[in-house]
């Protein structure tokens, strides 16, 4: 839930803005302007994962994508609903993706205790694989230039390749020559970077 809406609050409807330029052949959709219609799609609650078929103007059967996208707000407050009406309580206070889930947060204990909680948990699941794809890894810090040397033979040289600071775990681990700095050296690597 947490993931939905940290993703949620860097999705950018903007045409390319998501990465997900050059994604033709990806499973779910086939955008016509790469981006910017998925992600709309996506943040409309009116969204419905119902494919619709109509004859255009130019007389031509048209047809969604066979999965469009599912609405992150519309799922979530539909979630929302038959918890709050299940459980006769008033539900989420605004119709934003962060206050509904945060809502079905404190939810959790009892959702978990229904046969529902397995609509429930792929529902989840399948926003945040929906999301994934559009809204990338956190950037990482970058801490500085690999000291590590490099043997070459008769020369070494340092590798100098930039250095960040792990997303999870508590490693460092250059993406060139493979060097790694357990939590414990960091100190060591702050002073040899600074010296450097
Ligand atoms: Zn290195």
């Amino acid at each position: 839930m947490r993931e939905i809406v940290r993703r949620w609050l860097v999705l950018d409807p903007r045409p390319g803005a998501s990465g997900e330029h050059g994604s033709r052949g990806a499973p779910g959709f086939g955008s016509r302007s790469p981006g910017s219609d998925h992600v709309i799609a996506m943040r409309d609650a009116r969204s419905t994962t119902t494919a619709r078929v109509w004859v255009g103007s130019d007389g031509k059967v048209h047809r969604e994508a066979l999965r469009p996208p599912m609405s992150v707000l519309g799922e979530l407050a539909d979630m929302a609903d038959h918890v709050a009406q299940a459980r006769e309580m008033t539900g989420p206070t605004a119709l934003d993706v962060a206050v509904i889930a945060r809502w079905l947060d404190g939810q959790l204990d009892w959702i978990t205790r229904q046969g529902g909680v397995v609509e429930f948990a792929r529902v989840v699941r399948d926003l945040v694989a929906q999301l994934r794809p559009l809204t990338g890894e956190p950037r990482a810090k970058r801490v500085g230039e690999c000291p590590n040397t490099i043997d070459e033979g008769e020369h070494t040289r340092e590798c100098k390749a930039p250095l960040y600071a792990p997303i999870k775990g508590d490693e460092i681990q250059c993406r060139a020559c493979g060097a790694k700095w357990a939590r414990e050296l960091w100190r060591r690597l702050g002073q040899i970077l600074q010296a450097a």
